[in-house]
């Protein structure tokens, strides 16, 4: 039996509005960045169809096109959505310490999922590597400092507990910071292991790849509905055409497909500027990503150009990222902040942003197979490491589909 399930793809918080203001620093790169796009123009068959052409979508095409037939689809161009906006920050850190979220699902599994995020940007590092995508990978150290939500007392416990997980942190005193990095903070948490890129290059190189493989995106392709019977999933476009495939993945960002469970997961709206390349950085600024333990927190990293990228300033709202007016004094609360951090840093802002941002209480993505929905999965990247989940997420999918189940789809899972 057939029945008719409406995703439209679009929930009541994000509908269709754009999600980004402002012009970021990857927009420069050019509108698809030379990714192959068709138009689609009649039904298609594969093996797995993906909607959404960011970075979930296309680490998911990349690794999925390895085994299969696969059609990507996005109504916007490729790399138009959130991931445009990214700062692009790779961490395996989670925006909830290792410790607050072992109280809430328990200190085993808190512990896999800190060790599955460590692992997943040593993955990415060899995936782009491998594939030779030049984005402007650079490997990093992270600085977590301490800040309004945990002091030094609880990041000395959380380096400890980091170090017991076998993960590679130690805690900074005061004294340490200040000589090595010339910041005055009560503490902070040193960890290896990161890394930063261009979220847009790195996109667009890993949908090229899937191409090479066969792989097709078409855009603009808006999905409007999904049918479901016997072992096969067909998707609706905007324009009515169907596409039949052994699988679907929605890989839609921020815009919830309808019929997705999302536990409470929010939308909110957040801030980013990047400066003109500094003049006389701190030589340590360029190794090292910086985040602190405060709501909202200031983040900032250096691109290979010499820019400085940073964001922050949080707001609760759905939409206000929206407004063009609250651009320049949102820029100018993070400059302050900057400059408050790192002082004689002299910054000239060159690009300010904003875009919607999706949060659940634990920062933890939702991964898998969509309950009441054969043969469909959906990725949803929540918290400030969204990019290290679509790395996750890709292999997740891909073991499912494949039949061989990952080990740790469990602490994704909708269910
Ligand atoms: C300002 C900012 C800073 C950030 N900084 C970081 C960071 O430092 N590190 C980090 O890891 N993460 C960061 N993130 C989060 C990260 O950018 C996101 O997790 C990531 O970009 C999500 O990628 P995505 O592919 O899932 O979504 P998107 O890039 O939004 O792609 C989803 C695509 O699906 C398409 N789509 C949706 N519905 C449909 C439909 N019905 N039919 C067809 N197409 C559809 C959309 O058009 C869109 O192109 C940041 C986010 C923001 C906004």
């Amino acid at each position: 039996m057939r029945s008719r399930r409406a995703t439209r793809s679009t929930n009541t918080e994000t509908g269709k509005r754009d999600l980004r203001t402002g012009r970021s620093l990857w927009t420069d790169g050019g509108t698809g960045l030379g990714v192959p796009t068709a138009p689609l123009t009649k039904p298609v068959d594969v093996d797995v169809a993906i909607v959404g052409a960011g970075i979930s979508g296309a680490f998911m095409a990349r690794e999925l096109a390895r085994s299969f037939s696969v059609a990507v689809f996005d109504r916007r161009g490729p790399v138009l959505g959130s991931t445009m906006a990214s700062t692009a920050m790779l961490q395996w850190e989670l925006d909830v310490p290792l410790q607050a979220l072992a109280d809430q699902i328990g200190k085993a599994k808190a512990q896999r999922v800190y060790r599955r995020s460590r692992q997943a940007v040593d993955d990415l590092r060899s995936i782009v590597e491998g594939a030779s995508i030049r984005c402007g990978l650079k490997s990093k150290a992270s600085l977590y400092l301490a800040g309004d939500d945990y002091g030094a007392r609880a990041l000395a416990r959380e380096a400890e507990a980091r170090a017991g997980a076998g993960l590679d942190s130690v805690f900074l005193h005061p004294a340490d910071l200040r000589s090595r990095f010339g910041i005055e903070r009560t503490g902070a948490i040193l960890s290896g292991g990161s890394a930063s890129a261009d979220p847009a290059r790195l996109a667009a190189g890993l949908l090229r790849r899937a191409n090479s493989r066969g792989a097709r995106v078409h855009s603009p392709v808006e999905i409007t509905g999904v049918l479901q019977g016997g072992d096969r999933v067909t998707l609706v476009s905007d324009a009515g055409i169907e596409i039949r495939a052994r699988h679907v993945v929605f890989c839609c960002g921020y815009e919830f497909p309808k019929g997705v469970p999302t536990h409470g997961a929010k939308i909110i709206s957040t801030w980013a500027l990047a400066s003109k390349p500094l003049g006389d950085p701190p030589a340590w600024l360029s190794r090292h990503l910086v985040w602190e333990a405060s709501d909202p927190y200031l983040y900032l990293r250096m691109a290979a150009d010499g820019r400085l990228i940073a964001g922050g300033e949080d707001e609760a709202s759905p939409t206000r990222h929206a407004d063009p007016e609250a651009l320049a004094p949102k820029s100018r609360a993070i400059v302050r902040k900057l400059q408050a951090l790192i002082p004689g840093l002299e910054i000239e802002v060159d690009y300010t942003w904003a875009g919607a941002f999706g949060e659940s209480t634990t920062s933890m993505p939702l991964i898998g197979p969509i309950p009441g929905m054969p043969h469909a999965y959906a990725v949803m990247g929540f918290g400030g490491n969204g990019i290290t989940y679509s790395v996750i997420a890709s292999q997740i999918v891909a073991a499912a589909i494949r039949g061989r189940p990952d080990p740790d789809a469990d602490l994704y899972a909708f269910a």
